[in-house]
């Protein structure tokens, strides 16, 4: 068992000012796979003085970007130095299979450090523009200390998406991950500071909803950054608002994959599965309402019932694995709620629809629901497990029309083999992201949601600009 006494705060594993613990508990066996100390209020204060004494004292917000940009090349390839290791640990602490973690939860981090680093090279800070009297130069300054807060399901990512352009930038970062998955983190610390990162720059208190409200509202921080869920963003954005406190918000998702029926159904289907089901289901990104026409429509959910039915549930660290369990209790039971309600507004549950026969672990059948109207409790919420729901389109207006009526915006994908056709209706689907035949996220390209989905974009020259201020410098005319 894994066991962590100390905080990593202001580069040092200090002695946590509370005495209570946070116990990661691996969904699999049920069991207690590590301990950490909970981060209190005090720990938080600890910290963002730390952040503020880096940001405000040393020269890392003065460095160039490409100084900085370097050390995230270097934690990348620390990263990748020890995939086993992570992709074990992080399967244990949330039960994600360890063949797409070795992908989705390790390499897809280091990739996006790499991106990051990229722009080292090309991300400019000043750009100079005609003014009234004479030239004006238009710089970006890094905002200043970041509270950062970040969900369980993709926990070494969601770290990399908030750290990595805030470093870009030359912000400072606290660091709040999620209870269930506070292990890792201090592996992410150690490579971080192994990468060359300063004293202060990364601090990481591990605790819940309350040390987190505490962060965001802390007078000491200028920008807060939360992936999470809508219902936790609209608060967080809510309490950012009295104060005027910038904010990025990355939240829920509910994507719909419109198979078109040009789409050869039997290629198609393996990539909804992995677009639906990665991870347990468990991604913000899932496109978990397929869209078939009412004359493809049987053939789409055979085929989909048939795919998902053949899935391999068990446990995570098996390489086999392509699904293990959700990642808590309260999760598993929340979802059952879900399955019942599809149930009972008429959905057909065409394979799966409860637990499986594990005497432990969370597991939750994969479930896939036939006739499903897109009003329905299943078609609306994010359910957050492997749960498809299969649902009929008249024609090309009324899928685009489904795929809209939604309260999120993040990801979908369109599917058929006229790609003219398919990139266009791609255009008409109101979300973030789009993918035309494939799904993948583009990591140098803007990411975030309309609606509810959020607020702001992560990734690419834009991800840093949600950490940096606007200045507009005007020189002396005389000057010129
Ligand atoms: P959650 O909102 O319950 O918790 C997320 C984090 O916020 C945790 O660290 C939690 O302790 C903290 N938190 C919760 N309420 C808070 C509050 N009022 N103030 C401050 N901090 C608070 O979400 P979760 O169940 O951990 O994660 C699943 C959700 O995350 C899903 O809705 C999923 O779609 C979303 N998500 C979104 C993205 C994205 O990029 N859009 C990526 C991954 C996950």
């Amino acid at each position: 068992m894994i066991s962590h006494d100390r905080l990593y705060i202001g580069g040092e594993l200090v002695e946590p000012a509370g005495t209570g613990t946070i116990e990661v508990i691996n969904p699999f066996t049920e069991e207690v796979a590590g301990r950490v100390p909970e981060g209190t209020n005090a720990d938080i204060d600890l910290a963002v003085s730390a952040a503020r004494t880096a940001f405000d004292t040393t020269d890392w917000s003065t460095r160039t970007v490409a100084e900085r940009a370097e050390i995230l090349g270097r934690a990348s390839a620390l990263i990748q130095g020890r995939m086993d290791e992570l992709t074990q640990l992080i399967s244990t602490e949330m039960g994600s299979p360890s063949g797409w973690g070795m992908f989705g939860q390790v390499l897809a981090p280091s990739m996006v450090l790499d991106m990051y680093a990229g722009l080292g090279a090309t991300y400019e800070v000043e750009e100079t523009r005609p003014g009234m009297f004479g030239p004006v130069v238009v710089r970006k300054e890094p905002m200043g200390v970041v509270g950062a807060i970040i969900p369980w399901n993709v926990p070494l990512f969601e770290a990399v998406m908030k750290v990595a352009p805030a470093v870009v930038a030359g912000c400072t970062v606290v660091l709040k991950p999620s209870p269930e998955t506070a292990l890792d983190p201090y592996v992410f610390a150690e490579i971080m500071e192994e990468a060359g990162l300063p004293k202060g720059v990364l601090s990481i208190v591990p605790g819940g909803r309350e040390i987190g409200e505490y962060l965001v509202t802390h007078p000491l921080v200028d920008k807060i950054t939360f992936t999470g869920s809508t219902a936790a963003g609209m608060k967080i954005g809510a309490a950012c608002g009295a104060l005027l406190r910038p904010v990025t918000l990355e939240l829920g998702g509910k994507s719909a994959a419109i198979v078109l029926d040009s789409a050869d159904v039997a290629t198609v289907v393996p990539q909804l599965l992995d677009a639906g089901i990665m991870n347990n289901g468990q991604a913000c990104v899932a496109q978990t309402r397929i869209l078939a026409s009412r004359s493809n429509y049987d053939a789409v959910l055979d085929a989909v019932t048939e795919a998902v039915a053949a899935l391999v549930v068990g446990d995570p660290l098996d390489p086999t694995t392509q699904v293990g369990p959700v990642v808590a209790e309260r999760q598993r039971e929340r979802i059952l709620g879900l399955l019942d309600a599809g149930r009972s507004e008429g959905a057909r549950v065409t394979t799966g629809g409860g637990r499986t026969s594990h005497e432990k672990g969370w597991f939750i059948e994969p479930t896939v629901f036939g006739d499903v109207d897109n009003k329905m409790t299943i078609a609306q919420e994010e359910i957050f497990g492997p749960v498809l729901s299969v649902i009929p389109f008249d024609d090309v207006p009324d899928a685009i029309r489904i795929a809209n009526d939604s309260q999120y915006g993040l990801s979908g994908s369109v599917w058929g083999s006229d790609v003219e056709e398919a990139t266009q209706i791609a255009k008409q689907i109101r979300t973030g992201t789009i993918n035309v035949n494939h799904f993948a996220m583009a990591f140098g390209a803007p990411f975030g949601g309309y609606k509810n989905s959020g607020l702001g974009r992560e990734l690419g020259p834009e991800g840093v600009d949600a950490f940096m201020e606007k200045n507009a410098l005007s020189l002396d005319p005389a000057a010129g």
